[in-house]
């Protein structure tokens, strides 16, 4: 690695300290970049044999108690643009808060962006995700997104160069998101207090404040995991620090001081329990990353 980047990079970088399940191991490499030109010379420079992935607010992440070979590229905090661009088209970087792009989008009386308030990452991690709440989702907005290759190249795609489903989105290899042009419509009348009502009605259901991912499992067609882990009678069920939450039956809560492999354990557990009680494969929503200890 370049001289100027190897004294900027982050070393054994903690990753329970940037994921919101707080476990996991540590990133051999972890960079920040200054802005998006910053990036791509990164990658640029970067031995190819390096593996690379992009991060955001680590929402949606286990990381496994070994970490992370290679290089860890986190963007929240770094590539943080967002703008109007005409009337009802917002650009945005890959780092902003999707909460941010809800609260904005209010002021410039643009929606239906107020999903995105109900979702706890960045942009660039609900364009990975297809992150979507209350009928709501990422993808439904994209006009095209910025890339940049292994080789730090930026290139511009189409939302129809890409496969989207529910939680889903295929798109060509390698590349990682750095922004994206979204629509949305001109919405009279929609106010700070709407989104304030979807999030305290969310309080309600959900162990919001608790170190948890969010929902664990996709929903499967036609139902809900939570429903069907909850009718297994898995809720409060644990392994070690982690258990299924007691307040909605899709999220584990990691309690202070559980290790990924606890989480990972409970993940199983709940899969193999709903198939024999239901006859159903729960498949994960998170992403699991890295190499056990
Ligand atoms: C309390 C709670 C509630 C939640 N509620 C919802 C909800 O209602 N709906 C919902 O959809 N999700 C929900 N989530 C899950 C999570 O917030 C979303 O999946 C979110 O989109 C993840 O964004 P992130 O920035 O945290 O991504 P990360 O967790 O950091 O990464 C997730 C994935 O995206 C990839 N990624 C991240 N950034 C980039 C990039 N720039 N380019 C390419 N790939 C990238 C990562 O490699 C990883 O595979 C919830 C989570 C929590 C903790």
């Amino acid at each position: 690695m370049s001289p100027e980047f190897a004294s900027r990079v982050e070393y054994d970088a903690s990753m329970a300290k940037r994921t919101s399940w707080h476990v996991g191991g540590p990133a051999d490499m972890l960079f920040t970049p200054r802005d998006v030109s910053d990036l791509s010379a990164f990658l640029n420079q970067l031995p190819s044999d390096v593996p690379v992935m992009c991060i955001g607010l680590g929402s949606n992440l286990l990381v496994r108690d070994g970490g992370i070979r290679g290089a860890v590229i986190s963007t929240h905090g770094a590539l943080g643009a967002l703008e109007l661009q005409g009337e009802t088209r917002v650009r945005a970087e890959a780092g902003v808060a999707c909460g941010r792009i809800a609260r904005q989008c209010v002021k410039w009386g643009l929606g239906p962006a107020e999903f995105f308030a109900g979702i706890p990452g960045t942009l660039g991690g609900a364009l990975a995700m297809n992150a979507g709440a209350w009928g709501g989702e990422t993808w439904n907005h994209v006009v095209d997104v910025d890339v940049l290759d292994r080789s730090g190249r930026r290139h511009t795609r189409q939302a129809a160069d890409y496969d989207i489903g529910y939680r889903s989105v295929q798109g060509p290899a390698n590349e990682w998101f750095v922004g994206a042009q979204l629509e949305f419509e001109h919405k009279p009348g929609v106010n700070a207090q709407a989104i304030r009502e979807l999030l305290d009605r969310r309080r309600e259901t959900q162990p919001i404040g608790e170190w948890s991912c969010g929902s664990v499992f996709t929903n499967p067609p036609g139902d809900h995991a939570a429903r069907l882990i909850e009718s297994a009678g898995l809720k409060g069920y644990r392994i070690g620090d982690a258990s299924v939450s007691e307040k909605h039956a899709n999220f584990i809560i990691n309690h202070g001081a559980a290790h990924a492999a606890d989480v990972e354990a409970l993940i199983a557990h709940v899969q193999r329990t709903v198939a024999r009680v239901h006859g159903v494969d729960l498949h994960t929503e998170v992403r699991i990353v890295g190499v056990p200890a």
